[in-house]
């Protein structure tokens, strides 16, 4: 449904390999495991997908909005954790690209070029998820170093990124305007790796809780200025919470192919299941739920590459009606298959859990539809 250019059909379709032949065995063994896998990140680095977003300049692609949108949504139809690696990269990429001075982005970016290593993104704090403001983790400056207490929670990519982009209260008196957000490196003394999380789904994506501990973080390392996080933070998360939408998108296409084609194979009452009317009633809702997320998904990509920015309450629709979508689609695969659908023989069921934390990650449902109401009432 969405026209795609010559050169973005080429680069589906080598995604779309990539995932099916490579990614696909792979997502079976690290969802069993639980294991973060460097043999995906190294498939990723060997295909330039961790740079997709990265400026030229700094040796990426940088590729338009629908094009790194399409390739998440790609590979989430086969493997969700591994997505959420192009996913999260895309994220601490965005910050840093909306908020570092050129010579923070020659620093940084230049040295990701060459390296290309994983980023990571902290944000959410044990007593400060919905509510960002309540955050607890501080930040003073004393010297040349802005000293760091308290935690994150709940980070993907925590202990396995080179570096962090961490938002944290620099002044807690200011609410919002007293968030600042900074570049942690991996070896910063004082930060550390906590516990890593033991998740119901995304189980090859690895995700912890960060520790500062009087962590000394260079004052180069502050992005924009002090106390100027809360902007940093507005203007990145519209993209990010796209690239949830398209975790969810692809989840919920890779259920349906597997369960429509299972239709056709499973025999029951002498036909192939696909032949009664229940079960194309299912399939039909899926695919209408699908390809409404689809379209608009695309549509506030397309708004992006046309260099519209104010996309922050059609970003929170994509992210709500695709990740809701995802979960029904997933649990209607289930259901499709019947108790096969049940067994960890079959994707669908592991479909279904990593589903479950598109309606979690990148602020809930709850408060995507708070940001809806909120831009239609004012
Ligand atoms: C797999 C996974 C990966 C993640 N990766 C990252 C990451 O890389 N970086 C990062 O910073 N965070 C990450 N998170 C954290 C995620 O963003 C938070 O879990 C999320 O924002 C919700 O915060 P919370 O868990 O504290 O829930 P809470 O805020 O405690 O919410 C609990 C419930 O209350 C509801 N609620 C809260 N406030 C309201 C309100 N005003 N009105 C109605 N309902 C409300 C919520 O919707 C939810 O249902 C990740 C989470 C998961 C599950």
């Amino acid at each position: 449904m969405i026209q795609l250019t010559e050169e973005q059909e080429m680069i589906r379709e080598t995604v779309r390999k990539l995932a099916k032949e490579e990614l696909a065995p792979i997502a079976i063994r690290i969802d069993e495991t639980g294991e973060f896998s460097w043999e995906v990140v190294d498939l990723l680095k060997k295909h330039d997908l961790l740079k997709l977003k990265l400026p030229r300049k700094y040796g990426g692609l940088e590729v338009d909005y629908t094009t790194y949108y399409m390739v998440i949504e790609e590979i989430a139809r086969v493997c969700a954790s591994s997505s959420m690696l192009i996913a999260t990269q895309g994220s601490c990429l965005t910050t840093i690209i909306v908020s570092a001075s050129d010579q923070q982005k020659d620093r940084f970016l230049g040295r990701l070029g060459k390296e290309g290593f994983l980023m990571s993104w902290a944000l959410t704090e044990p007593n400060a998820g919905s509510d960002v403001n309540s955050m607890q983790t501080r930040a003073v400056l004393k010297g040349d170093y802005y000293i760091v207490n308290g935690s994150k929670c709940f980070i993907t990519g925590g202990g396995v990124a080179d570096i962090y982009t961490t938002f944290v209260k620099t002044d807690a008196k200011k609410g919002d305007r007293g968030i600042s957000g900074f570049i942690v490196e991996k070896d910063t003394p004082g930060f550390s790796i906590g516990k890593i999380e033991n998740k119901m789904g995304m189980r090859g994506s690895q995700t912890t809780e960060l520790v500062f501990e009087d962590a000394r973080v260079p004052k180069e390392n502050l992005l924009g200025r002090q106390g100027g996080g809360w902007q940093i933070l507005m203007e990145s998360i519209k993209e990010t919470r796209l690239g949830i939408a398209c975790q969810a998108l692809g989840i919920a296409q890779g259920a349906l192919d597997y369960a429509a084609n299972y239709t056709k194979q499973r025999v029951q009452f002498g036909r192939p299941i696909s032949e009664f009317q229940g079960i194309q009633f299912m399939l039909a809702d899926m695919k209408i739920h699908i390809e409404a997320s689809r379209a608009l998904i695309y549509q506030t990509a397309s708004m992006l590459d046309r260099g519209k920015r104010d996309i922050l309450p059609f970003a929170a629709m994509a992210k709500c009606l695709a990740s809701d979508t995802a979960m029904k689609v997933t649990t209607d695969a289930v259901q499709i298959l019947g108790g096969y659908g049940y067994m960890k023989d079959y994707p669908v069921e592991r479909m279904m859990r990593d589903a479950k934390s598109t309606q979690i990650t990148e602020g809930t449902n709850q408060i995507q539809r708070m940001i809806i109401a909120r831009s239609l009432l004012k």
